[in-house]
């Protein structure tokens, strides 16, 4: 392949190209990735005076063993000598059935049956189509509205972004096409705090006034993410659980972000011991190197889906399924739990808390907290992006901040000396931002 000289193809890019909530053309020119490998990322041409970036985000959370790493590199060219792709109706094959029966072994038991969908948006959509689906089948069709808590995020497809914080997922502009969702107060901040009876008692009222019409309650657990970065107790897992069986609603984890280690726990659910009625997985399920999503659901849902007036689940993604990102994903869950990757993760919490220390004290930060792999830096004013994110690049490390929140969640396989590096360079942000 011929190479594009950078600067056409950083005109194309700004004439042509969308980025993630970007506008068109493109007001800020980004970074040319010319290849990556470990945890650092090669520009193609020099920023702030660096060619080599170390990735404190993961590529959004999900190349937890970094780039290019030579067990998922070997197992993607495995599976392309066999076939790279083919449709899942009617036929199936090895690698998606192994990384199905894995995934059932390895989230809480009642969890058993799993969509493999192509996207997390989809994983989402599909998990809101299980709960529906099983009211209506079982007679109970009016059970058709969800019930989230502020300030979460879950994707940016409608029905997904119906259950985004309405402000951060900006509802006012889909007054009418959105479906009108329950929203409960944010869940009390801090991973350590002890759950706050008020807030339980008014999530059950809640729950208790519109149970009639309530299919699921659907949260990302422990950690919200893109909708703030902020932690809450596992308790309100608990709570979360006990409630949804008191009012006879369905329990949807949206582990998309948490899944595989990132808090601390395999799964986030599994720092409550809680088992929810669907979960979905994505992100880092292929190690970050293929897009492929999960909703799995318990023999309940599935049983009653299965009997009813339309007893089939109607979702059918062309790619679902994909063998080239099963087998990545097979490799990349053997090669976690294949290691003693709690230390791993430990390891980098220590280092992240030992780092951002610091940056509490500066003026403009209102909070700084971590939690496992993932430290954040909370502003009191909207970050300027542009300034933060070259401040980040001349201590030599990729970020991307948004709103007030500078934050980290690099590979678990980042050394020592390069966490302290993202730790420097979160801090340079806060105080460039
Ligand atoms: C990223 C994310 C999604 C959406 O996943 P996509 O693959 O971007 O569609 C859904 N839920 C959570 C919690 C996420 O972090």
């Amino acid at each position: 392949m011929a190479h594009l000289p950078t600067d056409d193809l950083l005109a194309l890019d700004r004439a042509h190209v969308w980025h993630p909530y970007g506008p068109m053309p493109g007001t800020v020119t980004p970074y040319v990735v010319e290849s990556a490998s470990g945890v650092r990322l090669r520009l193609a041409q020099p920023v702030e005076g660096r060619t080599e970036l170390v990735d404190g985000m993961s590529s959004w959370w999900a190349a937890v063993h970094g780039y290019g790493h030579p067990v998922l590199d070997a197992a993607v060219r495995d599976q392309l000598g066999r076939m790279s792709h083919v449709m899942f109706g009617g036929l199936t094959h090895e690698p998606a059935v192994r990384l199905a029966a894995r995934l059932v072994e390895i989230t809480p038991e009642p969890l058993q049956h799993v969509f493999l969908a192509d996207s997390g948006s989809v994983a989402v959509e599909v998990a809101m189509k299980m709960c529906l689906q099983y009211w209506q089948s079982i007679g109970r069709p009016a059970k058709r509205r969800l019930l989230t808590w502020r300030g979460g995020y879950h994707g940016d497809t409608f029905h997904p972004m119906s259950v985004c914080d309405p402000q951060g997922g900006m509802h006012h502009l889909w007054g009418g096409v959105l479906p009108g969702q329950l929203f409960a107060p944010e869940p009390p901040a801090g991973f350590d705090a002890p759950l706050d009876e008020e807030y339980a008692a008014q999530f059950d009222a809640l729950m208790a006034r519109h149970a009639d019409e309530l299919a699921a309650v659907i949260v990302e657990p422990v950690v919200q993410g893109a909708g703030g970065m902020r932690f809450h107790s596992p308790a309100y897992l608990r709570m979360l659980r006990e409630l949804c069986d008191r009012h006879g609603v369905l329990l949807v984890f949206d582990e998309i972000a948490t899944g595989f280690g990132r808090s601390g726990a395999l799964f986030a659910a599994d720092h409550a011991s809680v088992s929810p009625d669907v979960m979905c997985l994505g992100k880092s399920l292929t190690g970050g190197y293929l897009t492929m999503a999960a909703a799995l659901c318990t023999s309940e849902i599935a049983d009653g889906i299965s009997k009813g007036e339309m007893p089939v689940l109607a979702h059918g993604p062309t790619f679902m399924g994909n063998p080239l990102a099963a087998a990545v994903a097979n490799a990349s869950i053997d090669l976690l739990l294949g290691q003693d990757w709690q230390v791993e993760v430990k390891r980098i919490e220590t280092g992240l808390r030992a780092g951002l220390a610091g940056a509490a004290e500066l003026p403009g930060v209102r909070d700084v907290r971590v939690l496992g792999a993932i430290g954040v830096v909370q502003l009191d004013h909207p970050v300027d992006m542009v300034a933060a994110t070259a401040a980040a690049a001349r201590e030599g490390v990729w970020l991307r901040p948004f709103r007030d929140l500078i934050y980290t969640m690099p590979p678990y396989v980042t050394g020592d000396e390069d966490v302290a590096r993202i730790a420097t360079a979160v801090t340079a942000a806060a105080v460039a931002g």
